[in-house]
């Protein structure tokens, strides 16, 4: 079923307050990043933060929703904004693994972790790991690196080729980091320890 303009905008109070949060951190300058949840599994439909706009100042109607392309969905009620041509890798982001929120930042760590590992930046042996659903200690985990690309579909494909199932994030090279997880609040949690991780293995290489 669709979505209703209720679902549409709690999920948009819940995505303005989380880009507020990340906007805090320093991780969505200028306009850059967005984040989105999924208000309807079947047909997929996102709701994703509007281009343009500071990320730190979002209100709840400040978004776009959009289908498995990323292309805009009407919804009643709803005033239709532009969505981000990101919002078509949240999408596919969404269909793959079955995450309920995805979150896209710039973060610094993501940007010179996938400049110093382009084939993927090797983690173990880290209590924070855990934080991301993996084993603290005899558990190597790859975070995959994606090179960059302005086509969506080409992104997209590419993070399909990279994708392990048992890792919620990827690094876009030159650009920034995706993580993802069944609610909001998990993929926050998700983004945080991926930064920090990726922070401390830049520090210790
Ligand atoms: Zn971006």
């Amino acid at each position: 079923m669709s979505p209703t303009a209720g679902e549409v905008l709690g999920a948009g109070a819940r995505l303005a307050a989380e880009a507020a949060r990340f906007a805090a951190l320093g991780w969505m300058r200028g306009t850059s990043g967005n984040l989105s949840e999924v208000v309807s599994r079947d047909p997929l439909r996102l709701a994703v933060t509007a281009s343009g706009l500071d990320k730190g100042e979002l209100s709840a109607a400040d978004l776009a929703v959009v289908g498995p392309a990323g292309d805009p969905v009407e919804v009643e009620g709803i005033a239709p904004l532009r969505p981000s041509a990101e919002a078509g890798l949240h999408a596919r982001v969404a269909a793959l693994t079955g995450a309920g929120a995805v979150v896209h930042v710039h973060t610094l760590s993501a940007v010179v972790a996938g400049a110093h590992w382009p084939g993927g930046v090797r983690l173990r042996d880290l209590e924070t790991l855990k934080g991301i659903g993996r084993g603290a200690h005899d558990d190597e985990v790859l975070v995959p690196v994606i090179p960059n690309s302005q086509d969506m579909a080409e992104l997209g494909d590419r993070f399909e080729a990279a994708y392990d199932p048992g890792v919620p994030a990827v690094i876009v090279a030159s650009h920034g980091l995706y993580a993802w997880g069944d609610d909001l609040l998990r993929a926050r949690h998700v983004t945080e320890c991926v930064d920090w991780l990726l922070a401390y293995r830049i520090a210790t290489r």
